[in-house]
């Protein structure tokens, strides 16, 4: 694989440094080639939300960190993109968190599964992994799609499924979990599904999470409960929805022809 050699002076810099990343994980194996699709999706929704944190996203963010501080059984699930895009933070994140660490994929495959957790250990030679041997099934999701590790998703009471397809999240949901998502999407099923919806790109939202969860780790209880309990979905998803659309009348109204910088 040819090295990255696009300068940092490059208007469009860190967008090809992650397709790079993702580049060098199809070849190693790590990433599914719908896993490409994905990511130029999440980038169309990335342009359209400014490439940036946004306040809902901060509030989602917030509270998902509460309720997994909260939680009995937390489960960090990674998958092909999360690991190309994101290997350390993944690691870093489930340790800040407590939480149990799940390679779980939508196109699996065991050697896939073995490449990516030879994949995290090398950010971590000890980390514990599950999702390896898994051993239950997500009812009503056939074979591959449902598998999960017993000891992990499957008696999970909170998990944060980043970059997910809808229909694992709607069969999470249905499971009686509590599912956290991060999507660029706002309109995707899983965005709508979740019952936390980060829309904020992966590679922003974890490094963010982490440094919340080191800070919130010492909150009183009530504190975050109190956080969870006045926090609305709907409310953030319709946020995010208006934010979108003021946006983008912003720019029509201030003209985007030959701008360089949005
Ligand atoms: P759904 O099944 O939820 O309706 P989908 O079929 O469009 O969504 P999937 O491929 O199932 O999409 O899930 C991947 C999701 O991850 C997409 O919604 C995409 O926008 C989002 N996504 C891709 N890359 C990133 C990223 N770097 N950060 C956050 N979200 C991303
Ligand atoms: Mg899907």
């Amino acid at each position: 694989m040819a090295r990255f050699m696009v300068p940092k002076s490059h208007p469009r810099y860190w967008s090809l440094y992650y397709r790079h990343k993702l580049e060098e994980a199809l070849e190693k194996g790590i990433l599914a080639k719908a896993g490409m699709i994905a990511h130029g999706r999440g980038e169309a929704f990335d342009y359209l939300i400014g490439e940036k944190t946004i306040e809902p996203a901060e509030k989602a963010m917030k509270a998902a960190v509460a309720k997994f501080l909260l939680a009995e059984h937390p489960v960090v699930s990674v998958n092909g993109n999360v690991a190309a895009l994101v290997p350390e933070e993944t690691i870093e994140l489930a340790n800040a968190l407590n939480a149990k660490l799940e390679i779980n994929l939508f196109y699996r495959s065991e050697e896939r599964v073995r490449t990516i957790a030879d994949e995290l250990r090398k950010y971590d030679p000890d980390v514990e992994l599950l999702g390896i041997n898994p051993t239950k099934r997500i009812p009503n999701l056939e074979s591959e799609r449902g598998k999960v590790d017993e000891e992990g998703i499957w008696k999970a009471d909170v998990v944060l499924v980043p970059l997910e397809d809808g229909d694992r999240t709607e069969a999470l949901v249905a499971m009686g979990k509590f599912v956290v998502t991060v999507d660029l999407n706002p309109l995707s099923r899983s965005a709508r599904m979740a019952d936390i919806t980060i829309v904020d790109n992966i590679v922003r939202a974890y490094p963010y999470m982490i440094k919340l969860a080191e800070e919130m780790r010492s909150w009183p209880r009530e504190k975050l409960e109190r956080i969870i309990r006045n926090y609305d979905n709907g409310r953030t998803l319709n946020a995010v929805l208006i934010h979108v659309r003021d946006r983008l009348t912003e720019l029509a109204e201030g003209g985007i022809w030959r701008r360089k910088e949005l």
